[in-house]
């Protein structure tokens, strides 16, 4: 295959602009074509009541590389979270946190004091250890493996709001291959409470990393270099002779743009739309992939009203499904970043800052509310939760319709199915949250995969 010299991205989220960023410091010439009217895709931010927040991803891991690794290549600081401590609002009460993989308890004496669980589904618990190692040859969901070894409660408690921030999702509906394949592994092997409690804490490395400023300046640096065209939807992709073909413009007067390579970085359904003619495979694949919707309404408190917050000690909560609460979690971004605290406190009228979310998968109907009801439910469960009664300054709601893509049983081979289609086109790549894990530093290694496939090391080397 010919060096790709020509390339578009299609997308300007941090998949998109990661791989337009490396394309083009490799020495290719990058066009990155972009629906929206801004670049950063579920990574944005917001003003509210004067001071600019995220309002969505807030938080990258620091235990991978990929998202830390790219903000220093970008000159940008990051910051730890202040405050690491989280609470659990359940069974009437905000209760500490048990340690956890993933909801899976490490420290049963923790769990106990916690009063997180029944003390039947305590005693569930205390039995993992007697078990077996399963044998598990095929995919099998995240609540599926994790009640048969530590009973329901479990999974409806701590697995459930814990999968419910990272993707929205439901346990029980989740490949545990995809999502969880650590706590798989382990389960092959024995005791999932035995060998997690084992594994090294890395207790010395914050878990999360974040960007004074707010994560939104992520794909705002990534951008800065490179030729994005906003506002311009790609409508098709067909190939050439020589190349690929895309296709923007309204349809009545259709605008092709020419290139060696693309690099789709667009959700499930953009991207399945698109690859219809040239990977029908990989398209009704991709069709597939269901996504959950959400929303995060973002408000600001008067610092002398937020001393019900303060009091939790905590950086927020989550709060399982099976409690009937509106909300799903809440950050104290306040507790929870010192740039937000001084941002707040720098007001006119001091203020904190706090988020909630809400929405799962296949809860779409839980959305269809007015901006001013899902701040009222904010506020009313935060109330109950907290005490906290105050009005806030401002309330912002940023609706995420297609959200997280769900990572159903049998998506690892769903990606590799797609992923083998895709490559029968010459010049054409895919990455993004839809393949290979959904927050940033996978979403990063994702467009970094995708580049590497369009230009692979040792031809950039003999350029
Ligand atoms: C509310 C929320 C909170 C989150 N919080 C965190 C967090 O704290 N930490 C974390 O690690 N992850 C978090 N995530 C996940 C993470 O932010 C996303 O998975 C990641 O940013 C997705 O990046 P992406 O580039 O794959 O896709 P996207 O960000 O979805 O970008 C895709 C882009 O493609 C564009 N596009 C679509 N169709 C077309 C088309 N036909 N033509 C041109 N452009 C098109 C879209 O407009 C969009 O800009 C969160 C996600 C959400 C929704």
């Amino acid at each position: 295959m010919p060096l790709p010299l020509r390339v578009a991205v299609v997308g300007a989220g941090l998949a998109g602009l990661t791989a337009a960023h490396d394309l083009a410091a490799r020495g290719s010439e990058v066009v990155v074509l972009e629906a929206a009217d801004r670049v950063g895709g579920k990574v944005r931010r917001a003003d509210v009541a004067g001071v600019t927040v995220d309002v969505g991803a807030e938080a990258m891991l620091n235990r991978r590389p990929e998202g830390v690794g790219l903000a220093a290549e970008l000159g940008l600081e990051v910051e730890h979270p202040a405050v690491t401590s989280s609470r659990i609002w359940t069974r009437g009460a905000l209760r500490p946190l048990p340690r956890s993989l993933m909801g899976v308890p490490l420290d049963l004496d923790q769990l106990e004091a916690s009063g997180v669980l029944s003390p039947e589904g305590l005693a569930r618990v205390r039995l993992e250890p007697t078990l077996p190692p399963e044998v598990l040859d095929d995919d099998v969901t995240v609540g599926d493996l994790v009640a048969r070894r530590l009973g329901e409660e479990v999974v409806d408690r701590l697995v459930e709001p814990l999968l419910g921030g990272v993707y929205a999702g439901h346990a029980r509906l989740l490949s545990a291959r995809a999502a969880v394949p650590q706590l798989l592994a382990l389960a092959r092997r024995g005791s999932l409470v035995e060998l997690g409690a084992a594994l090294p804490s890395g207790a010395d490395t914050p878990v999360f990393a974040g960007l004074p400023g707010g994560m939104g300046r992520l794909p705002e640096a990534l951008a800065a270099g490179l030729d994005v065209r906003l506002s311009t939807t790609v409508r098709g992709l067909e190939r050439t002779e020589g190349g690929l073909r895309l296709v923007t413009g309204p349809t009545t007067a259709p605008v092709p743009l020419d290139v060696d390579a693309v690099v789709l970085a667009t959700p499930a359904a953009a991207s399945a739309r698109l690859l219809a003619e040239v990977a029908p495979a990989a398209a009704a694949d991709l069709a597939d992939v269901e996504y959950a919707s959400m929303a995060v309404v973002s408000l600001a408190f008067r610092v002398a009203d937020a001393a019900a917050l303060e009091a939790t000690g905590s950086s927020g909560f989550l709060v399982p499904p099976v409690d009937g609460r509106r909300i799903k979690a809440s950050t104290f971004s306040f507790a929870k970043w010192e740039w937000v605290r001084r941002a707040g406190a720098a007001a006119e009228e001091p203020l904190v800052y706090l988020r909630t979310s809400l929405g799962r998968h296949r809860e779409e109907a839980a959305l269809q509310a007015s901006d001013e009801e899902l701040v009222a439910w904010s506020l009313a469960d935060l109330a109950e939760a907290t005490g906290l009664t105050a009005t806030p300054v401002d309330a912002h709601v940023q609706r995420w319709g297609g959200g997280l893509p769900q990572y159903a049983l049998g998506h690892l081979d769903r990606v590799a199915r797609v992923r083998a289609a895709v490559e029968r086109v010459p010049g054409l790549a895919v990455c993004g949250a839809a393949y290979d894990g959904v927050g940033i530093p996978a979403v990063i290694a994702s467009a970094r995969a995708a580049v590497a496939r369009l230009l692979p090391p040792e031809e950039t080397a003999a350029r």
